[in-house]
């Protein structure tokens, strides 16, 4: 069962094989027996969970099921839930019970999916190893002494370790595609404003995007047709037509699926600053593409080395606005002890937030205060419009650009963490997509010394199908996706 498709799985839901209940059991179980060593769920609530597996297989039971109805998800403990600790990885959150649904929370339970856990994740996404969360670490699957990546570190372990079927995530500069790619799993953050971000606890606004995280472009594209649609309370949701991602996938094209494809292999991906090994999986994937009938076109996006430095000021600009909320006064952690409003406020914030979180709320009010402003946040927003710039002309001479995830694959727990710039360079693949709001799917294309790794594509706005289709063909003929951790088997 935990190897089954999520669409495999609806047809045994379907057909009664297994109840909604047997199968939210399952998992919990799973999770008992193997979290305590990966530390990849913050809230597990048991009877929830089956109260709404029950209800699940009422609807069952009425014939009246879509594609995730009983199906046991994971979300990371970014989206607000009602009745359930939303804790965003966070001390100043750490009593917080949602008192409403996010969005994508709401689309995920008017499906009839069943919330499995909140999962862990970087103190409110902000990292590229899990290791910021108040909660602890989460470890990597296929090596317990590594980072699962980041921010969505939680989900992807999960997933990974078949803890559950399948897992939501955000994506800000990375939180997707690098967890995905250093769990060998196939993640995706959509264009920007596909998936609503009411109620998902914003960090930069403006690169903010939930998206899945789960075993194949084929489970990706379910997740994704329930995640995705326009939300009136979200203004930057955008109203288009209601898609199914799962449209392209089921087309039989032939041995060579692709013919026509053009994909782009920018110069910029292929340098110095990845490891040998990705490179040579990447390569290897990319010959595969081109059995499959696409061909190649070197591209150049010249300004993308200057995606890092633009997101770490937009990023934290952003942050130190969003996070001016959490004060104490309303919601949330508050310190015991004070004297007057001011003070309250201080100890509150020094203690209720984590090292990077108030690094990154320095750093952002510093770029937007007067005399700096013009310096930094408008220099980066111009950079951001001149990589933005790039793809529009890189996507006139391909249809999708390919390279790799992540530059490395999963570090050792502690490796990177006191040395900021480092860890901020785990996402120099992933960062210029968020700036230009693009599509972009991470999708497993290998191993390096045991250690999975990652092969990104990267589409056009609006082109989520075609990239999961991109995506699934390569999952048609390659098994790299199907590889689990030991250690985490059924019989474990
Ligand atoms: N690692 C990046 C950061 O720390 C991106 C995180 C994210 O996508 N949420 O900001």
């Amino acid at each position: 069962m935990i190897e089954r498709s999520l669409r495999e799985i609806a047809s045994s839901l379907a057909e009664r094989r297994i109840s909604s209940v047997e199968l939210t059991r399952l998992y919990l179980d799973r999770i008992a027996r193997h979290n305590p060593a990966l530390n990849a769920f913050i809230t597990i609530d048991e009877e929830a969970s089956l109260a709404q597996a029950r209800a699940a297989d009422e609807r069952l039971r009425r014939g009246d099921a879509g594609p995730l109805t009983g199906i046991p998800i994971a979300h990371k403990d970014i989206f607000c839930s009602e009745g359930w600790l939303t804790t965003c990885g966070s001390r100043m959150l750490a009593n917080f019970v949602s008192p409403y649904d996010a969005s994508v929370i709401a689309r995920f339970r008017a499906a009839g999916a069943v919330l499995l856990g909140k999962t862990n994740m970087d103190e409110f996404a902000m990292g590229s190893s899990n290791e910021t969360s108040f909660f602890g670490p989460v470890r990597n699957p296929w090596d317990l002494t590594r980072v699962p990546g980041g921010s969505s570190g939680g989900s992807a372990a999960a997933v990974a370790a078949r803890l559950a079927p399948a897992a939501t995530g955000t994506d800000t500069g990375g939180s997707i595609r690098q967890p995905a790619a250093l769990c060998n799993l196939t993640g995706m953050k959509p264009t920007y404003g596909v998936v609503s971000r009411y109620g998902m606890i914003a960090f930069a606004s403006s690169l903010d995007q939930g998206g899945p995280l789960a075993r194949s472009a084929e489970d990706c594209a379910v997740m994704l047709s329930a995640m995705a649609g326009f939300d009136d309370r979200d203004s930057t949701s955008l109203d288009r037509p209601a898609e199914d991602f799962f449209r392209d996938l089921v087309s039989d094209r032939g041995s060579r699926p692709l013919s026509g494809l053009r994909i782009g292999l920018p110069a910029e991906f292929f340098d110095a600053g990845c490891d040998r090994e990705i490179i040579e999986l990447v390569d290897a994937a990319v010959a595969d593409y081109r059995r499959l009938g696409a061909e190649t076109v070197s591209i150049s996006l010249p300004n993308m080395r200057l995606s890092v430095p633009a997101y770490y000021v937009i990023a934290p600009a952003e942050a130190s606005s969003n996070l001016a909320r959490f004060d104490g006064v309303r919601y949330g952690y508050r310190a015991a002890e004070y004297h007057d409003l001011i003070d309250m406020y201080r100890k509150t914030r020094a203690q209720g937030f984590g090292a990077e979180v108030k690094r990154r709320i320095l750093i952002g009010t510093y770029v937007l205060s007067h005399g700096y402003y013009d310096a930094y946040y408008l220099q980066a927003q111009r950079i951001r419009r001149l990589i933005a710039n790039d793809f529009a002309e890189a996507f006139r001479q391909c249809d999708v650009i390919a390279g790799p995830t992540s530059p490395t694959t999963a570090f050792r727990l502690g490796e990177k963490a006191a040395d900021p710039v480092q860890m901020y360079l785990s996402d120099i693949y992933t960062i210029a997509v968020n700036l230009a709001g693009l599509p972009a799917v991470s999708i497993p294309c290998g191993f390096a010394a045991g250690l999975p790794a990652g092969l990104q594509l990267i589409g056009n706005y609006f082109t989520e199908a075609r990239l999961l289709d991109v995506a699934h063909r390569y999952q048609m003929v390659t098994g790299w996706h199907l590889q689990h951790p030991r250690g985490f088997d059924s019989e474990d």
